[in-house]
């Protein structure tokens, strides 16, 4: 047990977030996106962000029940309405040199009785107007984090079977833990985990790997890599030099498959909380990159609509590579959350591609991107699907198969 106390916790939260999540430098603006619960934190943040020599830092706060309420209050037909002016600004701090951190987390059963059609409209709408911000995302044009804070919503969920009162204790406890929060210096803590993920990622791409194939109950899926993938972990860069982190937890090494190469069937390991559903037990069977058929215990509705969002997204844009052993999935939590749940296992996504995983790939046309394999789509929605059952191989250019995670673990 860590002898910090929980004030202490937080402020290294704070400072982490901007020193290794974001690597803020001295005369970047920057951009807080956060619940309205997480103020604390995001005091920390600011003061800490000043402190680094950020130039302004500003906030823009959203809540659970404001969105609840919209759904459940709003004219049936006003849905396609959107604040353009969080799509604005986004765009203005990217193309102005700023960082962006975005504090993630929300009822993860929000809008479980919602109208799917609504749920998949609003998501759609958004993810159009957020279009030109993203696209500077997926290219790391920006210095850009994700970090989590509990709610009671959500706290609840992980933690049905504690009274109230330790649901939100408990969930900070178990976030402090997988952010190696509680280890006397994190910031050392993180300097190793990233070198790690870096030599994973370094052997990958010297593999030059044609073929992934992945083996588990209810998985028989192969997967080809683009000529010119890229494999990454941890730490990224934008085109001034400045390195961040834009998951706090990772634990995953990633690439893109290529979007016409995924053949075979796909099982999900852990539930999937997708705009305030959950859904659940569902797999997914590819032919010739496509989707082709969808079964999903729970919220098979939501899934089907997110798969027929767009050409795109019936197609994959990420694979990626966590080891069963990896203290998010030891920490035996579900979290709902997929900020957390990615990183406790395998995972592939659905939808668009990160350009940076392609040689050359930023400065692609679209068209150039697609012919090089890559993949667009408004939804980038991860899943997972590893577990201490999965063996994962490596097919070389030889038609060699080698074996790159046994039962969950590293095999190199
Ligand atoms: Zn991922
Ligand atoms: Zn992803």
């Amino acid at each position: 047990m860590s002898s910090l106390s929980f004030e202490e916790k937080l402020q290294n939260y704070a400072e982490l977030a901007v020193k290794i999540g974001l690597g803020l430098w001295a005369g970047q603006r920057l951009l807080v996106r956060a619940p309205v619960e997480s103020a604390p934190l995001v005091r920390l943040i600011a003061a800490s962000a000043y402190k680094a020599g950020a130039k302004l830092v500003d906030v823009m706060w959203n809540d659970d029940a404001v969105t609840l309420a919209r759904f459940n209050y709003a004219p049936r037909d006003s849905f396609e309405e959107f604040p353009t002016w969080q799509a604005d600004a986004l765009i203005k701090i990217a193309n102005e040199g700023g960082a962006v951190l975005s504090i993630h987390a929300t009822d993860p059963d929000l809008l479980k009785e919602q109208d799917p059609d609504l749920v998949a409209l609003v998501q759609r709408v958004g993810q159009t107007h957020l279009i030109p911000f993203r696209r500077k995302v997926m290219s790391d044009e920006l210095n850009w984090s994700i970090i989590s804070l509990p709610i009671a919503s959500w706290a609840a969920k992980v933690f049905p079977g504690l009274p109230p009162e330790e649901q939100i204790v408990s969930l900070w406890e178990a976030i402090f833990a997988v952010c190696r929060i509680d280890q006397p210096d994190p910031v050392t803590a993180w300097q190793q985990h990233v070198a790690e993920l870096s030599a994973r990622k370094d052997y990958l791409n010297a593999k030059r790997y044609t073929t992934l194939k992945f083996t588990a109950p209810g998985t028989d899926l192969t997967l080809g890599l683009p000529d010119h993938h890229i494999w990454h972990g941890a730490q990224s860069q934008t085109p001034a030099g400045i390195t961040f982190i834009a998951n706090v937890p990772t634990e995953e090494v990633f690439t893109l498959p290529h979007k016409d190469r995924a053949n075979g069937v796909v099982s999900s390991t852990k539930p999937l909380s997708y705009g305030g559903v959950l859904i659940e037990d569902f797999s997914l069977t590819f032919a010739e990159g496509r989707v082709v058929k969808v079964t999903a215990k729970k919220g098979e509705a939501v899934l089907k609509k997110l798969v027929e969002t767009d050409e795109g997204s019936a197609r994959l844009g990420e694979v990626a590579l966590v080891p069963h052993s990896s203290p998010i999935s030891q920490s035996g939590l579900l979290f709902y959350n997929t900020l957390f749940d990615e990183n406790a296992s395998n995972h592939v996504a659905i939808g668009r591609a990160y350009r940076f995983c392609v040689a050359g790939g930023p400065a692609m046309s679209d068209e150039e991107f697609a012919a090089a394999g890559g993949n667009d789509s408004l939804a980038h929605v991860d899943f997972m699907i590893g577990s201490a059952a999965m063996d994962v191989d490596g097919i070389t250019s030889e038609g060699v198969s080698e074996p790159i995670m046994r039962a969950g673990e590293w095999a190199f």
